[in-house]
């Protein structure tokens, strides 16, 4: 891995203060600091569903290969529109999609042609079935009755989807179902694609227990594996779960070291905030370049970026808050992208739709503040966004209830009822 160091990132940033980072440097520094794996391997379009891929498709074909029809009906020559109405053409042929019809058309006549079929060398309109006349199933005439069609209707021309030579799909695209349906209307089989990112994650913290366990007196069950494990797998990622360790310096250390050793980056939860007396923090910096960050959110604030090394292997460390719903917002708003990065994912913002709110919302200027949203129609069909009730960073209900984030930035003060407000919606068409 080539990589950049933070404090070269650092060096470069004037008011560079790790007790008050806003959002957007945070998000510069990190994007900053990752570089891509590049590792490819090939794999049959299928599978290559929701990976990125390695390099650029060119077309080796025209899309369509032919001129064809767009509808049932009747192929003709253009210029025949221009005798009149009712105009009556003679059918010469009739040709299906995967036909094509190697005969002479010539002024006055036509031929029956199917959705999908080649056109006719000397036609270029396709006149609808429905806009047609004919006596009977066995005449051989056809009347238009009146003009409605122009010439060149009807007829998709031949590479106006895709022209051989063109790139079809860019690296660092994540596939999606059209663009593998997009492989196979070139012909591709298999396609080069970035391999999987593989992450570790582990839980810290004396008072988490496990699924299955116990749960003692003043102790939670480890929530975050199971939200992480959720995200990273949605992600496209390998995941090493690494259960829950505990605050003890040894184990800390083999952690770590364990984690860097088998993963490409490495997820951590709890043991960041100011006041921890954990050894997380401790082992982080013992072991690695990192940074401890205080940032201008809510929920999340404090956030440990870096890398660590061990036996000759490095991997990227994200030490998140512990709260539940932390580092949900945590993951989605800076290790998402980061990890996108890492996969040679290009990356685009995510989406943002200004909605309307229903809810009045408390805000503070100067920081940044992730609320969770429910969206729903009104009666006249326009979207509007309340709130889930109520927001604590522990609260992962609010998540649970919730179908999208409003975002609002530093500059955002209180919100009323009625103004508009951007929200990230968490599910579309997949
Ligand atoms: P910390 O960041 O370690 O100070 O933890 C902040 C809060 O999050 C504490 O109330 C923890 O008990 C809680 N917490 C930390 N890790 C987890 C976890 N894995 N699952 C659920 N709650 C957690
Ligand atoms: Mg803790």
């Amino acid at each position: 891995m080539t990589s950049v160091s933070l404090s070269d990132i650092i060096s470069c940033i004037s008011d560079y203060d790790p007790d008050a980072m806003t959002v957007p440097q945070a998000q510069k520094i990190i994007h900053d600091f990752i570089t891509p794996i590049a590792a490819v391997e090939q794999v049959a379009i299928r599978s290559a569903l929701e990976r990125v891929l390695a390099k650029d498709i060119i077309s080796a074909i025209d899309v369509p290969a032919n001129d064809n029809s767009a509808m049932d009906g009747y192929a003709l020559r253009g210029d025949d529109l221009t005798q009149g109405f009712p105009l009556h053409l003679r059918i010469v042929a009739s040709v299906h999609a995967g036909q094509r019809h190697s005969g002479q058309v010539k002024s006055g006549e036509c031929v029956r042609i199917m959705t999908g079929a080649a056109m006719p060398a000397d036609c270029d309109t396709v006149i609808p079935q429905e806009f047609t006349t004919q006596q009977d199933p066995q005449d051989k005439r056809m009347t238009i009755p009146a003009a409605g069609v122009r010439r060149g209707d009807n007829r998709r021309l031949c590479g106006e989807d895709l022209s051989r030579g063109q790139i079809a799909l860019r690296a660092g695209k994540l596939l999606r179902p059209a663009d593998i349906g997009l492989l196979a209307s070139l012909g591709v089989a298999e396609v080069g694609v970035q391999r999987r990112l593989r992450v570790a994650f582990f839980s810290t913290g004396d008072e988490l227990r496990s699924v299955g366990e116990i749960l003692n007196a003043g102790c939670v069950y480890d929530s975050n594996r199971y939200t992480l494990y959720g995200m990273l797998t949605r992600l496209g990622c390998e995941i090493i779960d690494m259960g829950v360790v505990k605050d003890d310096p040894v184990a800390m250390e083999a952690a770590f070291r364990s984690a860097c050793e088998h993963a490409d980056a490495v997820i951590t939860s709890g043991g960041v905030s100011v006041g921890a007396a954990d050894y997380t923090k401790q082992t982080m910096s013992k072991l690695g370049d990192m940074l401890f960050w205080k940032i201008g959110m809510r929920p999340g604030r404090p956030m440990a970026v870096g890398r660590i090394a061990s036996q000759g292997r490095a991997a990227y460390l994200f030490g998140l808050p512990g709260n539940p719903v932390a580092v949900m917002v945590s993951f989605y708003f800076f290790v998402r992208e980061a990890l996108l990065r890492m996969m040679g994912a290009e990356v685009t913002p995510l989406p943002r739709l200004l909605v309307t709110s229903l809810s009045p919302i408390r805000k503070k200027a100067g920081r940044t503040e992730y609320q969770r949203g429910v969206i729903t129609p009104d009666s006249d069909g326009v979207w509007k966004v309340k709130l889930t009730g109520a927001q604590g960073s522990g609260i992962l209900r609010s998540m649970s209830d919730a179908n999208c984030i409003i975002v609002l930035d530093d500059a955002q003060g209180d919100v009323a009822v009625g103004d508009a407000v951007p929200v990230v919606l968490f599910d579309g068409l997949i």
